[in-house]
């Protein structure tokens, strides 16, 4: 039993990045390569993704509620709402 449901706890872990990486080219394909906050470049390196409502108020992982942000935004807002 326990070595099913650590397999399964594996499966869902490895969907679960796959799906976040796979948001990457969506979401810049719909924004571009710019910080949605601050509006600067991002490259590879500073691109990060962003909840415009965070996880701890009630966000999820969808697509629109994602941006990309760079990694000093993404820093600053913290858990604060838009
Ligand atoms: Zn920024």
């Amino acid at each position: 039993m326990t070595a099913i449901s650590s397999n399964t706890v594996r499966k869902y872990k490895r969907l679960y990045t796959s799906q976040k990486r796979n948001k990457r080219p969506h979401l810049i394909a719909k924004y571009g390569m710019q910080c949605f906050w601050c509006e600067c470049q991002l490259t590879n390196e500073t691109l990060t993704i962003d909840h415009y409502i965070p996880l701890s108020k009630g966000g999820n992982h969808q697509i629109k509620n994602l941006r990309l942000a760079c990694f000093e935004c993404n820093q600053k807002r913290g858990n604060s709402l838009p």
